[in-house]
Parts: C-alpha cells; sequence; structure tokens
C-alpha cells in the first residue's frame, strides 16, 4: 500500500506534471475501482481541466471544475505516467489522458476504489476518515499524541494503524515506528507510560521525515515502491542487536519486530509459529 511517504510524492510529481490540462482521453480497464456518485461515468471528465491535485486522508484527489475523482489505492493501488501507445499493464485498471501524457491507475488486487463525486461531496466516500491527526503537521505535538494514547484501551500497533486517530501509518511504518522506540507490538496502550508516549511520538516524527526525505531523494518513477531502507519490516536480521527479525500477529495483521530489541511486557506476546512468514506489504 502506498504509505504517506509514498502518496507525498507521487502526488508531488503528479502536481508537476498534470495540473492546467485537459483530460483529451479516459479508459477503463477493471469497472470494480470505479464508483460513480454522480450519474454518468468516466467520460464526464472528457474536456474538463484538471485544476489541483491534493492528499485527503489517504486519497489522492484530482479535482475539475465542479467533480473530484477521490482515489483511494488501498494495498496495492500504484499511479503511473506513461505515454498514449505504452502497453497496457495486466494490472491496469483505469487511464486518463492528458495529452501527450496518460495517467494510469494500477492495481494488482484490485482492492483501491476511484470515487467520482461532485466537488467536495466527502459524505459520499466511505471510509474517508478525516478526523486522524496529520502526523507530519504541527498539530502533531507530543501533548496531543500523549493524550490520544491515554484514551486507548487496544494493542498500540492497532492504535498507530486507526486513521481516525492518526493521518496516518500503513503497516510497515507502523513497524519501522515500534522498531525505533523499542516498543513491542502487542504492548497495551495503557501500559504505556508518559515517557514511552513521547518516545513514541518522537519515533513517528523520525521515522516518517527520514522516510519522506528517502523517497523523495530517489526520484524512481512513481509506480516504484521504494522500501529496501527499511529496518525490520520483511528483514531478517535486527540492524541494532544482530538478533532474528520475528513476525507476530496482530489484529489479523502480520508485525515484524525484534525480540531482543523490542521486549515483550507481559507473558505469551509472540507467536512463534509465525516466525518468518511472508505477508503484503
Ligand atoms: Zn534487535
Amino acid at each position: 500500500m502506498p504509505e504517506l511517504p509514498d502518496l507525498l510524492y507521487v502526488l508531488s510529481r503528479l502536481r508537476d506534471r498534470l495540473p492546467g490540462r485537459e483530460v483529451t482521453a479516459e479508459r477503463v480497464r477493471e469497472p470494480v475501482v470505479l464508483r460513480y456518485t454522480v450519474r454518468g461515468n468516466l467520460s464526464l471528465l472528457l474536456g474538463r481541466v484538471l485544476a489541483d491535485v491534493f492528499r485527503k486522508s489517504h486519497f489522492l484527489v484530482f479535482r475539475f471544475d465542479g467533480l473530484d475523482l477521490a482515489v483511494n489505492p488501498m494495498l496495492a493501488g500504484r499511479f503511473r505516467l506513461a505515454e498514449p501507445g505504452d502497453p497496457d499493464e495486466k494490472s491496469l485498471g483505469f487511464a486518463l489522458g492528458f495529452g501527450e501524457v496518460e495517467l494510469r491507475y494500477l492495481d494488482d488486487k484490485k482492492m483501491g476504489k476511484a470515487y467520482l463525486i461532485t466537488s467536495d461531496d466527502w459524505k459520499a466516500i466511505p471510509g474517508l476518515q478525516t478526523g486522524g491527526v496529520d502526523i507530519l503537521s504541527p498539530e502533531f505535538t507530543r501533548e496531543r499524541f500523549v493524550s490520544l494514547l491515554k484514551h486507548r484501551r487496544d494493542q498500540v500497533r492497532v492504535f498507530l494503524l486507526d486513521k481516525k486517530a492518526l493521518d496516518s501509518l500503513g503497516n510497515a511504518y507502523a513497524d519501522e515506528v515500534l522498531f525505533e522506540a523499542r516498543v513491542h507490538p502487542k504492548t497495551f496502550c495503557r501500559s504505556l507510560s508518559h515517557d514511552d508516549g513521547v518516545r513514541l511520538h518522537d519515533a513517528i516524527v523520525k521515522v516518517m521525515s527520514e522516510a519522506v526525505a528517502e523517497v523523495e531523494g530517489r526520484a524512481e518513477p512513481i509506480e516504484v515502491k521504494v522500501r529496501d531502507f527499511l529496518k525490520v519490516r520483511r528483514k531478517e536480521t535486527c540492524p541494532r542487536c544482530g538478533g532474528k527479525i520475528r513476525t507476530a500477529g496482530v489484529r489479523g495483521m502480520d508485525a515484524w519486530f525484534c525480540p531482543r530489541c523490542q521486549p515483550a511486557t507481559r507473558p505469551g506476546f509472540v507467536d512463534w509459529t509465525r516466525a518468518g512468514k511472508q505477508t503484503d506489504n
């Protein structure tokens, strides 16, 4: 899934290329990814000029006169800038032509959704949570984070992934943040001290700002997911202590962590049978 650093990078690239251009063509290869809350279909965009592209929570929004196309790439969605006539990818969901450049939405799992809505009709989009505090904004302070944490009764990794609380962390960066803060993924929020909370906040800021800079600096094509610099997610050996990285199931998601650097604070945390299992993301 594109996480925040990926989404910000894609956004900056699309902003460089597309606004001010008119939609000259549209193709839908995989109708399942498209949802219309207006009468009509993607051809409504033909002849309209793209005014802006922006991020709203985990959606990228393409703004046209009177209409917004809001795309949530979910687990596997990617964007690609192609030239018209480039061969279609097997995973092509839909494409919008903007003269000599074509924006393609690719999705191997077909889980992403693109909503064509009347501008600003956000309530028409299920799952568009806007309550979370933007973790890269000045509003994301230690005090705000610790106060959010204090009211939670769930496990810390579940909290980190809750988009109504934080905008936003996905599976990969949740693991990186917990590793940085040396917190076991199954720790209950209520058992974390004030100092733990501060450390976790600072880890989010550090890990995410470094990741944003890293992804930006690589300057890969936007369809490439840059993840090789991560420290624990999908890794075998802990870069800090040299121990073996393990996985554990947390509410149906696999967490990757170092049991030595992120020790359990209660017994029965680690499901060793799942160690090393490969999963998405
Ligand atoms: Zn370690």
